[in-house]
C-alpha cells in the first residue's frame, strides 16, 4: 500500500477514508458515494480543503476551537510534555504537574466554589461522571432513593449511554437501548417552534415551571439533579427567554436538587464571559466542561465540582475513573490554551468588542426574506428559517430540508456554518476580527440569497399547513 499523505488525489483519499472509516453521526453508504471533504491544514479561522479552498469555519470545528488553529505554542507544549512525561496515570494515590496545575487553574477561572476538578477524555465521558457522582453524592448522604436525573428535550450532552440518555435527541434514543432508567425530560426554552400564542417571556416562565412541576410528580425524594446546558449548542443554539433562567434558579434554590450546568460549549469565552453560567447569573453545583478548554488541541474534559458535593464525594472510594484521567499532554496543552486566553484577553474581547459587532451584524439578518428570528449570545448564533415570519411557520418540506439546501450554499461559497433542521448556527473561533466577521455575514448573506432563489424555483417557499 503506497503512503497515505496530503499528497494524494482527492478522490483517492475518499476512496480509502471510505473502505475503511466509519464517521459519527454520518449516513455512511451515502458519504461513500458523494466522497467526504478533505481537510489537509488550517490557520486562524481558516480551513484548507484537498483542493487548495479556503473556507472560512464559523463553527470552530464543532465548537471547540476557541482560540483559533495553528497556534505553535501549543505544539510546542504537547512536544514538551511527550518528551518528560508523554503519560501517567492520577490512580493509585498518584499525580504529576500537568494535572496539578491545570486543575488549580480551573478553579481560580471557575466561579464561586467551584474548585474540584475530576478529569475526563471529553465532554460525554465527564457527564457519565456526573451521573455517577450525583446519584452517589445523594446516597452518602443517606438518601439513595434520589437518583432521578432531569433534563430537557433537544438538550445534547454527548453519546456514550450515559451522556445521550440525558440528552434529549428523539433520534438518538431511538438507537441502541437508551435512555437508561431514572432519566426524565421536561421541554426545552425554545419559543420559535413552540412557543405557540404565548409570549417569549410568558414561554420561558411556562417553560421553567415544568421543572417544579416534574420534581412534584417524581416526588422530591426521588430527584437528584437538573442538567442544562445554559444555551443550547447542538439543540439550534437555543437562547432562552430572560424569564427562564431565573425562574429554573429559584426552583433549584428551593427543592433540595443539583444543578449541573453543561458548559461543554459554554464555557472557556463563547458566550462573552468565562463561563456561560456568569452570562447567564446561574449558579450550579457541577459544570461539565470540555471543548474549548483545549480549543480541541487535544482530547480533555471535566467535571468541575462545589466544596460542598466534592467533600461528600471525598468521604470514601469513588469507584470511577478513566485511563486518561488527567492525561499530561492534554493538560498540558489546556493550560497554555488558557494562557492564550487570558493573555490575549481573548475572552474580554469577545464580550466588549467582537462579540458585539458580530451580534448587530448578525441581529441584521433577520430582515432576509428568509430569516425569521435571528439569536446570538456572545460567539454562538442561529437563524431560523421559514417561508412566512409572521406566524413563525415551519417549510412544507421535510424538517431540515431547507437547512441542508442552505448548508450546502455555505459550502459553496466557502463558509461552513452548520444547520439544525432548518436553524443554521454559527459558533466562530472567539479570535475572529471584525473584518473576517463581515467576510462571515457576506457569504452567509450570499448562501441565503442562493438558498432563497433555489427554493423559489423548486416552489419550496411553502409553510406547513
Ligand atoms: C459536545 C458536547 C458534549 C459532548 O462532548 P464530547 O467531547 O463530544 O464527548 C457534551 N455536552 C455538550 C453541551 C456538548 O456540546
Amino acid at each position: 500500500m503506497p503512503a497515505i499523505t496530503n499528497h494524494l488525489p482527492t478522490a483517492e483519499l475518499q476512496a480509502l477514508d471510505a473502505a475503511h472509516h466509519m464517521h459519527p453521526f454520518t449516513a455512511n453508504r451515502d458519504l461513500a458515494e458523494k466522497g467526504a471533504r478533505v481537510i489537509t491544514r488550517a490557520d486562524g479561522v481558516y480551513l484548507t480543503d484537498s483542493e487548495g479552498v479556503e473556507i472560512l469555519d464559523a463553527m470552530a470545528g464543532l465548537w471547540c476551537v476557541n482560540i483559533g488553529y495553528g497556534r505553535d505554542e501549543l505544539a510546542e507544549v504537547a512536544a514538551r510534555q511527550m518528551r518528560e512525561l508523554p503519560y501517567y496515570n492520577t490512580f493509585f494515590q498518584t499525580t504529576h504537574v500537568p494535572a496539578i496545575a491545570l486543575a488549580n487553574k480551573i478553579a481560580e477561572l471557575a466561579p464561586g466554589d467551584l474548585n474540584h476538578v475530576f478529569f475526563a477524555g471529553g465532554g460525554s465521558e465527564a457527564n457519565d461522571t456526573n451521573i455517577r457522582m450525583v446519584r452517589h453524592y445523594w446516597a452518602l448522604k443517606g438518601k439513595p432513593t434520589k437518583s432521578v436525573i432531569i433534563s430537557r428535550t433537544n438538550a445534547y450532552h454527548g453519546s456514550t449511554v450515559g451522556s445521550a440518555s440525558l440528552g434529549g435527541m428523539a433520534a438518538m434514543h431511538a438507537q441502541g437501548g437508551i435512555p437508561i432508567p431514572d432519566i426524565h425530560h421536561i421541554g426545552q426554552p425554545n419559543w420559535w417552534v413552540e412557543g405557540g400564542e404565548m409570549t417569549p417571556e410568558e414561554f420561558g416562565l411556562a417553560r421553567a415551571r415544568e421543572l417544579e412541576d416534574a420534581i412534584q410528580e417524581l416526588g422530591e425524594e426521588r430527584v437528584a439533579a437538573l442538567i442544562a446546558e445554559p444555551v443550547q449548542g447542538a439543540g439550534g443554539v437555543v437562547v432562552a427567554p430572560d424569564t427562564y433562567w431565573p425562574e429554573i434558579q429559584r426552583i433549584c434554590d428551593k427543592y433540595e436538587i443539583l444543578l449541573i450546568a453543561d458548559e461543554v460549549i459554554c464555557g472557556f469565552g463563547r458566550t462573552g464571559n468565562w463561563f456561560g453560567i456568569e452570562t447567564l447569573n446561574i449558579r450550579p453545583d457541577i459544570m461539565t466542561i470540555a471543548k474549548g478548554l483545549s480549543s480541541g488541541y487535544a482530547p480533555i474534559g471535566g467535571s468541575v465540582v462545589s466544596d460542598e458535593v466534592a467533600s461528600v464525594i471525598a468521604g470514601g472510594e469513588f469507584n470511577h475513573g478513566y485511563t486518561y484521567s488527567g492525561h499530561p499532554v492534554a493538560a498540558a496543552v489546556a493550560l497554555e490554551n488558557l494562557r492564550i486566553l487570558e493573555e490575549e484577553k481573548i475572552v474580554d474581547t469577545v464580550r466588549d468588542r467582537t462579540g458585539p459587532y458580530l451580534k448587530q451584524k448578525w441581529e441584521a439578518l433577520a430582515d432576509h426574506p428568509l430569516v425569521g428570528e435571528a439569536r446570538i449570545v456572545g460567539m454562538m448564533g442561529s437563524i431560523a428559517l421559514t417561508p412566512h415570519k409572521q406566524s413563525r411557520a415551519a417549510f412544507a418540506s421535510d424538517p431540515g430540508a431547507v437547512g441542508l439546501i442552505c448548508r450546502d450554499r455555505c459550502f459553496a461559497n466557502s463558509l461552513i456554518m452548520r444547520h439544525v433542521g432548518d436553524r443554521m448556527i454559527i459558533s466562530p473561533p472567539l479570535v475572529i476580527t471584525e473584518a473576517e466577521i463581515d467576510l462571515l455575514i457576506e457569504r452567509a448573506t450570499r448562501a441565503l440569497d442562493e438558498t432563497y432563489a433555489e427554493l423559489k424555483s423548486r416552489d419550496m417557499l411553502r409553510p406547513a399547513s
